[in-house]
């Protein structure tokens, strides 16, 4: 089925030091791709080194101008509301171009991606007039401690190199750019090339909002071609990346020569845990919901599903249920319930794992099959008999596939749950209020939710332990991400003051 809706296309230029330009590489443009059908949406831009340079070049010149540097707080905060508006003003033609390019239902684009990028905007808009540092208690070792004051700034990092993936285009666009410019720092996105379409908008929107030029400049293309330089450029001093564990690890490694600061938002296998006391009408369609919304293609999916043996038969067979009965189509449908995945080569990596966990012994009771048709659609999968050290419970599929696994004793909870290279997040569905604070403060993960599951909000920190990554974007550790502390301190001089 085509698009009832024609979504306004990005012109395909980049946005650079304050203008729409043509890449200055010679390297032949990509297609962004439809993955409900397979078709060819459009061509976007593939820069090289050259254009990274440009930039990170620009975006260096306007962090160091005199224009930047003095420009008040709320103004910078100003800028992000003008640009709120702008997407509000395209917010149906902006979730569109992202379920197109995406997959996503068009219903989630309207109501998920493009509220929590509006709220977003508006969210930092707030912060860039909130930015303080502390007063210290000064304790010389020589002299009069009442001659000393000491104190602490925060100050803006400088450029920051935002490099994001294809699950929440818009939304992870705007998680970095907007605490940069709202803590003074200036940007180089790089969206995911297999979701460019609405950051290409977006910077079309930047430009009408009358940012300083190269305060945001959004560049397009592969890891290799423009990642890759991105991370390694001397000027870019913060890398604010979202994407795997391997581009992750890559990153980290990479910046440690020149000690920029990151912050990684990785991924996860985080574990939906319903205890036998839980209220089963909410948290059977909770834990199916926590796997199969976006396909599964969500970092905090919840990958694993831990059941205590009471109830294990009952949620099982009404997760199993529901994912029976989703139906797969086109993401502008109004009857469709899941999307595609987001390539062919994503669904075969999906397709790949679920096998390899067959092979190892597991067996499904529901899914586990690729749907006759067009696009990269995967039949939403559950996994029984899985066992701890099986690969399909310790790899992050990024696909709706969840394994199921009988709790026995109590006691092994703690233990199972955070059996996981992974610590991103999990969620307890009980209706206790003890076990549910005792149990949620011994997960080792950096979100823990209760008798709910992927709900974001952009004033808690987000991000995780182990191996889902470092660093927390979001609230008030946005803060220490992208800025660096100035410790100041001053003596007083007693006798030229006269007292
Ligand atoms: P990916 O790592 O392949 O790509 C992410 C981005 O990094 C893309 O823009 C890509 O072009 C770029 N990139 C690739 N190689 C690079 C390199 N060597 N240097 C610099 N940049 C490079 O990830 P993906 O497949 O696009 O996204 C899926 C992954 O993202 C999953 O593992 C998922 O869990 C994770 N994710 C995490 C969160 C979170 O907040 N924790 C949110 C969404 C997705």
């Amino acid at each position: 089925m085509t698009a009832p809706f024609s979504p306004t296309l990005p012109t395909g230029r980049l946005l650079i030091d304050g203008a729409l330009v043509e890449p200055l590489g010679t390297v032949a443009p990509f297609d962004a791709i439809d993955p409900a059908n397979g078709r060819v949406i459009m061509q976007v831009p593939t820069c090289d080194i050259a254009d990274v340079d440009r930039a990170v070049g620009a975006a260096h010149r306007c962090f160091e101008s005199a224009a930047w540097q003095s420009m008040r707080p709320l103004d910078r905060g100003r800028l992000l509301e003008r640009l709120a508006l702008l997407v509000e003003r395209e917010r149906d033609d902006l979730a569109a171009l992202e379920s197109l390019d995406s997959g996503k239902l068009l219903t989630v684009t309207q109501a998920i991606d493009l509220q929590f990028t509006i709220d977003g905007l508006r969210y930092f808009a707030g912060w860039a007039s909130k930015i303080a540092g502390e007063t210290v208690t000064h304790s010389p070792l020589v002299e009069e401690a009442a001659l000393y004051r000491a104190f602490t700034q925060r100050r803006p990092v400088g450029v920051v190199a935002g490099i994001t993936p294809w699950n929440f285009p818009l939304g992870q666009a705007i998680q970095k750019i907007a605490p940069a410019i709202a803590f003074g720092c200036t940007v180089v996105l790089k969206p995911s090339e297999e979701t460019s379409l609405t950051a290409m908008r977006l910077g079309e929107l930047i430009l009408e909002a009358g940012f300083p030029a190269g305060a945001v400049n959004i560049v397009t293309g592969t890891g290799a071609a423009v990642g890759v330089p991105l991370v390694a450029h001397p000027l870019v001093r913060k890398i604010a990346f979202t994407g795997s564990n391997a581009t992750g690890q890559a990153i980290l490694t990479q910046a440690a020569r020149t000690m920029k600061r990151v912050t990684l938002e990785l991924g996860g296998k985080s574990p939906t845990i319903v205890l036998a006391d839980a209220d089963l009408d909410r948290a059977i369609p909770g834990a199916a919901a926590a796997i199969f919304a976006n396909s599964g293609q969500i970092c905090t999916a919840g990958s694993r599903l831990l059941v205590e043996a009471p109830v294990h038969d009952a949620v099982i067979d009404g997760v199993c249920r529901i994912a029976r009965d989703l139906r797969l189509g086109s993401p502008f449908s109004a009857e469709t319930q899941m999307g595609p995945l987001i390539s062919a080569r994503q669904r075969d990596r999906v397709a790949a794992l679920v096998e390899a966990g067959l092979a190892e012994g597991a067996h499904p009771l529901e899914g586990a099959a690729i749907p006759s048709g067009p696009g990269w659609f995967y039949r939403p999968t559950v996994l029984a008999g899985v066992e701890a050290g099986m690969s399909v419970m310790r790899e992050e599929i990024f696909g709706p596939v969840v394994c199921a696994v009988k709790i026995t004793d109590r006691a092994d909870i703690v233990r199972i749950a955070n059996d996981t290279p992974y610590g991103l997040a999990a969620s307890v569905w009980t209706q206790d209020i003890d076990t549910a604070h005792l149990l949620a403060e011994r997960i080792d993960a950096g979100t823990v939710w209760i008798n709910t599951h992927n709900v974001l909000d952009l004033a808690m920190p987000f991000g995780g332990s182990k191996l889902s990554g470092v660093g927390r974007e979001f609230g008030s550790e946005a803060l220490q991400a992208f800025t660096e502390p100035r410790a100041v301190c001053l003596r007083l001089d007693r006798a030229r003051a006269g007292f």
